[in-house]
């Protein structure tokens, strides 16, 4: 089932996500609409907050976009096939950062048309359980860091908008501020409209 997408202004995107302590139906099902969604959305990335769910939960598919932004792997301090690796659920996932920090453009699905050089360490050690509740532990490099590290932050409250450098978010203060409105008032009008009417 395709989620809707919560924009940016929704109260979830700044919520905190709940530690998972089982892959349970319910949590499976998040995932497979998650995955639905974020297809649907040619998204390469979704968070649980990103479809109103504050948990610490997100999928990745980067192999979309790999001719153009590739990744790297590296299991066990060997190489490897990052595709082997997709489509990637994190749950709880714990990061250390490696290396030094590169810029690289980043969109998210929950700021339409809004794209901006962010600035984020080149690789990242990750830990986390996956869709079968196993531990797994891997070195990400490249887009797949990228994409890792900006889900991880939507699984804290972060938003990209957060590590964008001053400039950047001064001349796209008009730009977000109307974003921001627009969800409040979508979501003013359905509270509004779903009080159910007295007769
Ligand atoms: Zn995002």
């Amino acid at each position: 089932m395709i989620l809707e997408v919560v924009k940016y202004g929704h109260p979830t995107l700044r919520k905190k996500g709940a530690r998972v302590e089982s892959v349970t139906p319910a949590i499976k099902e998040l995932i497979a609409n998650m995955f639905e969604t974020m297809y649907a959305a040619r998204g390469i990335g979704l968070a649980a907050q990103q479809v109103g769910e504050a948990l610490l939960v997100t999928v990745i598919d980067v192999r979309e976009a790999s001719a153009e932004r590739p990744s790297t792997l590296e299991l066990n301090g060997q190489p490897a096939d990052p595709h082997k690796l997709m489509p990637l659920v994190l749950i709880n996932p714990e990061l250390k950062s490696v290396g030094e920090m590169v810029a690289g453009p980043e969109g998210c699905l929950s700021f339409p048309e809004v794209y901006a050089d962010i600035s984020r360490p080149e690789k990242v050690d990750v830990v986390a359980m996956n869709e079968d509740g196993q531990r797994i532990e891997f070195r990400a490099g490249g887009l797949l860091a990228r994409a890792i590290q900006h889900e991880t932050d939507h699984l804290n409250g972060i938003l990209f908008i957060d590590r964008m450098d001053s400039d950047t978010k001064k001349e796209m203060k008009a730009e977000l501020d109307e974003l921001q409105a627009g969800t409040k008032a979508v979501l003013a009008g359905k509270k509004a409209s779903g009080t159910p009417s007295k007769l």
